[in-house]
């Protein structure tokens, strides 16, 4: 199993960020991960940039880009040099996946998703050995083993997440051929994020948990491009009492600025940083500095992910 050399950056340079995807507006489940990255980079004396996500036309809403930065404004959560928009990007995408193409890494891909779920879900790597007619629209895959001989990974990649603890996942089994490039000609989240990742020098990554499956492949991508592992760590996705996740596919509700307070108040207590009552109705910027001297990402471990709205 190859273990990942995470990032040990000093404190000073410590650089987090939120990236949302402006498929619709903010509700309490994106507060909590955007909370908790921005105290974490605070608490550390970083710096915390905002990315919007802005890759996928077809699945965004029309306003959400800006709606949810008017939402972190009203709710205090400033963010330090200008938002980087993924859909300015795609130069750069490009150039990315030049270099892995020039070092043998991928191969176009004509599978449909029926073929996918044939494979049960995970590609088996079918177009590896495949003369896939690239007339037609095709996808670009990333090898995730069995690599040119001068790459030396094994299947198995173990990290340490600063909240969920040690991992492990087995690419061959339980990630398969990543696409970088959609056949319909958009670049894909695995590629992007990886990329701004690296272009903009974060360290650490503070998200949902919704997205610990996919880490694994990140870190792999990091170090196919030479580049240094930022440190991840996974928040427990807010519940509601029904065990139903808040996320927008749930139609979580919108967050609405004027409950800016009691939502930071709340957020806090979800996040196990307990928040002294009387902080309850206390202005969002005043929140945000008890939230900021107080911080302790060991209070995150373990928690429920319920969230029940009663103080
Ligand atoms: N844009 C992704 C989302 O909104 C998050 C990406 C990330 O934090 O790595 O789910």
């Amino acid at each position: 199993m190859s273990s990942v050399n995470i990032l040990n950056q000093n404190k000073s340079s410590y650089i987090g960020r939120f990236a949302p995807s402006p498929t619709g507006p903010l509700h309490f489940g994106s507060l909590v991960s955007a909370l908790a990255s921005y105290l974490d980079a605070h608490h550390n004396g970083g710096k915390w940039l905002v990315r919007m996500e802005d890759l996928d036309p077809p699945r965004e809403q029309a306003g959400a880009a800006d709606a949810i930065l008017r939402c972190l404004e009203a709710y205090g959560l400033e963010w330090d040099d200008s938002v980087v928009y993924q859909s300015q990007r795609y130069e750069l995408y490009e150039d990315y996946l030049n270099r892995l193409h020039q070092q043998d890494l991928l191969y176009p891909c004509g599978c449909t998703r029926q073929d996918l779920q044939t494979m049960g879900g995970i590609y088996n790597g079918r177009c590896r050995s495949r003369t896939v007619n690239t007339s037609n629209p095709h996808a670009q895959r990333l090898k995730l083993y069995d690599l040119p001989t001068n790459f030396h990974f094994s299947d198995e990649l173990g990290f340490t997440d600063l909240i969920q603890g040690e991992q492990t996942q087995n690419l061959r089994t339980q990630a398969g051929d990543q696409i970088l490039k959609r056949k319909d000609g958009l670049y894909a989240y695995q590629l992007a994020v990886v990329v701004d990742d690296i272009e903009q020098g974060i360290t650490h990554i503070i998200r949902g948990s919704d997205l610990l499956d996919v880490t694994a492949r990140q870190i792999f991508l990091f170090q196919l491009l030479n580049a240094l592992v930022p440190a991840f760590g996974h928040v427990t996705l807010a519940s509601q009492p029904n065990g139903q996740k808040l996320s927008k596919q749930n139609l979580a509700p919108a967050l609405e600025f004027k409950d800016a307070s009691i939502n930071l108040w709340q957020a806090l207590k979800f996040l196990g940083q307990n928040p002294p009552q009387e902080l309850c109705s206390a202005a969002p910027k005043e929140l945000l500095n008890w939230g900021k001297t107080n911080w302790k990402l060991d209070a995150i471990k373990g928690l429920s992910a319920i969230y029940s709205r009663s103080p």
